[in-house]
């Protein structure tokens, strides 16, 4: 029962420059309406070593809701 994949992080990964693994930073390459695209650097050379989009609710502040003019509210007259 391991259910590994959704929550897998890579802190090492196999560097072909390094010949070795090593330790990787999460570089934050792209934000998308889906999740933000990361990418692994390899810590020793930075090398680009792999991608991973981490899907969830983007920063509000992404998407910027479309805001229609507020309608105006009828005009009243003043019935005296
Ligand atoms: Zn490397």
């Amino acid at each position: 029962m391991s259910q590994q994949f959704g929550a897998f992080t890579a802190s090492e990964l196999y560097c072909p420059k390094c010949k070795r693994s090593q330790p990787v930073r999460e570089k934050l390459l792209l934000i998308l309406p889906s999740g933000e695209l990361y990418e692994f650097l390899c810590t020793g050379c930075g090398t680009s070593l792999g991608e991973r989009t981490v899907s969830g609710p983007p920063l509000s502040a992404a998407i910027p809701k479309p805001q229609k003019a507020a309608k105006n509210p009828p005009t009243r007259r003043l019935l005296r």
